[in-house]
């Protein structure tokens, strides 16, 4: 992990200093800008610290990976639960605020302790740290349980607050964000809500798991008749009530403004079963289709449950079907998210295939397997081709997949020329930032250099959702401007401290 409290102006000074000793008698005064920012990158590649401070300086466009639920930091969390008055179990470290529930845990209810108790002992912080320390990776050891299922369990033990809650974690993202030089986020917020179902919900689970479809023609009358029911339910109101408060949340918490833009995709989970699944995806779709925030859609959820896995031809089939209803709409998906040994070795083989040939991903998640896949070059041509860009997240793959350094198929995307954009997947639980992955993608892959890195950066505003074309331009340009200001500044520390050495 990068040591987040490192003093970063003692980091500049070495940083300068280090520059005009790599530069020395090697840089001619007509030598390009960006030559001057590379060989500078190249003499600092295997310093942590150095990395850290110049990739802190850097301008770094867009995150277009990032869970909102996974992002928000667990002291926040932690705040949140404290404002609700919690008891604590000592033993489970869950939480209650009903007593009733409390005492209904038979037996286990001796085991809870109310807040002032533990205030009035001063234990208090000691059980902030227990369970911080499950509530993400910190202080994670290898060996306790596999840090995959320590990774997702995490995000079912944090407290869950209401849209007020979720404009606390907003401000805090897009603070985060403009201290750390990003300029826009792209954040996975939320499924939209419904408990609406179709009439015979239980024919058409049936329907859909009656057989393993391998095309739509023989699905679409079974998606088609599903449709209908759900709009006579009126699946829309659901819609709108959902679009409406992101927008007035958004506004209220974090406008658009001249540092960072923020905007959403919503979502569906996979391990949800096929009526509800699609039903989440029209909604989802939907509100893609008609708010201005929501850029695109995304699909989640651990890629090697057993749902996710059973279902997984169902789902494209299903993403397939409904961007035909809704051909505006763009979506990334979560594919490939696995490795040998987490699942059959078969099953490796075709996530990301599906993903874009049957149901037309605009951008992919993660794609880890890709190695492994049916015909990969084949593959990476058509993702090249169609402009489907992969979004890398260096340090989630570390450590939900134990996938790093080159396990990784990072360097095939490069040599596949695949636009590639990095992110930061779920900073808040993983005790990441930005930073951390450029500082990772640097030391791990000499093969990439600055002139990559700055196309990965441009890729991030170029790839994203936005939809407003206006914005999006001028997003691109204040992106290239506020690079080439870095680059400058760059230059002139390492011309004024050569001057003096
Ligand atoms: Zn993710």
């Amino acid at each position: 992990m990068v040591p987040l409290a490192f003093p970063v102006k003692r980091i500049l000074v070495i940083l300068i200093a280090t520059l005009a000793l790599s530069l020395q008698g090697c840089t001619p005064e007509n030598q390009k800008p960006l030559q001057h920012v590379h060989q500078y990158f190249e003499s600092i590649r295997n310093n942590e610290a150095l990395l850290t401070a110049f990739f802190s300086e850097m301008p770094k466009g867009g995150d277009l990976h990032n869970h909102f639920s996974g992002s928000v930091y667990a002291e926040t969390y932690w705040n949140y639960l404290l404002r609700k008055n919690p008891w604590f179990d000592t033993v489970s470290l869950v939480f209650e605020y009903d007593s009733i529930k409390r005492i209904n845990k038979k037996g286990d209810y001796k085991r809870f302790i109310s807040l002032p108790e533990l205030i009035r002992k001063n234990k208090l912080p000691d059980m902030k740290q227990r369970i911080l320390q499950v509530w993400s990776v910190k202080d994670y050891v290898d060996s306790e349980i596999p840090s995959h299922k320590h990774f997702f369990d995490s995000f079912g033990k944090l407290p869950s607050g209401g849209w007020n809650e979720t404009g606390i974690g907003l401000q805090e993202l897009q603070n985060r964000a403009l201290r750390e030089n990003v300029q826009y986020l792209e954040l996975m917020i939320k499924g939209v809500p419904s408990d609406i179902m179709p009439e015979n919900a239980d024919r058409y689970t049936s329907l859909l798991k009656l057989k393993e479809y391998t095309d739509t023609v023989a699905l679409r009358p079974v998606l088609d008749s599903l449709t209908q029911a759900f709009r006579k339910k009126q699946l829309s109101k659901d819609v709108v009530n959902f679009n409406s408060i992101l927008l007035s949340v958004h506004n209220k918490f974090v406008p658009d403004n001249n540092a960072v833009t923020i905007r959403y995709q919503t979502y569906v989970n996979r391990r949800a079963e096929p009526v509800k699944f699609f039903r989440d995806l029209l909604l989802a779709f939907e509100s893609a289709q008609t708010s201005p925030l929501v850029g695109g859609i995304n699909i989640l959820s651990p890629e090697h449950g057993d749902v996710s896995m059973r279902d997984y031809k169902l789902h494209m089939y299903m993403f397939r079907y409904c961007s035909q209803l809704f051909p505006e709409v763009k979506y990334s998906m979560h594919a490939g998210e696995l490795t040998l040994g987490l699942v059959k070795p078969e099953d490796l083989t075709f996530h990301i295939h599906d993903a874009i040939y049957i149901a037309g991903a605009n951008r992919i998640g993660h794609g880890v397997d890709m190695a492994y896949e049916t015909d990969a070059l084949t593959l990476l041509q058509y993702m090249h081709d169609k402009k489907i860009a992969i979004e890398i997240n260096l340090f989630s793959n570390e450590f939900i997949l134990k996938v790093k350094d080159d396990k990784h198929p990072i360097t095939l995307y490069k040599n596949g020329n695949v636009p590639i954009v990095i992110s930061t997947d779920d900073a808040g639980i993983l005790r990441s930032n930005l930073v951390h992955q450029y500082v990772l993608l640097a030391k791990r892959y000499p093969q990439i250099s600055y002139a990559d890195i700055r196309t990965f950066i441009l890729n991030s505003i170029e790839y994203s959702f936005i939809k407003d074309q206006a914005l999006k331009d001028a997003l691109y340009t204040s992106v290239k401007t506020k690079l080439e200001s870095f680059e400058e500044k760059i230059i002139k520390n390492t011309r004024l401290h050569s001057t003096k050495v």
